[in-house]
């Protein structure tokens, strides 16, 4: 395989960048933490307020609406609201990794648009140089 057919590899599967995330460092450590201790001592209430409080924190419409005790509805909603990015920066993140080596590691990037840093694992490619 040389560098091009590596490369449609690749594009074979859209990657977009998500943005920026919605809430700081500081508020989703806060939250998580939280929710941490609520799942950690079956809290029902404490975690139905962290899920409140972390929907209010990125502007959606909390829904009261799980049913009690349901533990995987709350906890989808938990992690959701807490890791929500703004999802509005439509950068091609392929972009960013057809520009970086095929050596299976992982490499920190920064978009170009939405400043978003990170860390991605490269694929892992044998290349045959032309
Ligand atoms: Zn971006």
């Amino acid at each position: 395989m040389n560098r091009e057919e590596a490369n449609a590899e690749v594009r074979k599967i859209q990657r977009i960048c998500r943005g920026l995330p919605l809430l700081t460092e500081e508020k989703r450590v806060e939250l998580h933490t939280a929710w941490h201790a609520a799942h950690a001592n079956l809290d029902i209430a404490a975690a139905t307020d962290v899920v409140r409080r972390a929907e209010e924190a990125i502007n959606k419409p909390y829904r009261p609406d799980f049913v009690h005790e349901d533990w995987q509805t709350l906890s989808a909603r938990a992690s959701d609201a807490i890791f929500a990015h703004s999802m509005d920066c439509g950068v091609d993140f392929n972009d960013i990794i057809v520009a970086g080596p095929y050596d299976g590691q992982h490499h920190d990037y920064k978009c170009p648009k939405c400043g978003q840093t990170g860390t991605y694992r490269a694929p892992y490619f044998e290349l045959q140089e032309a």
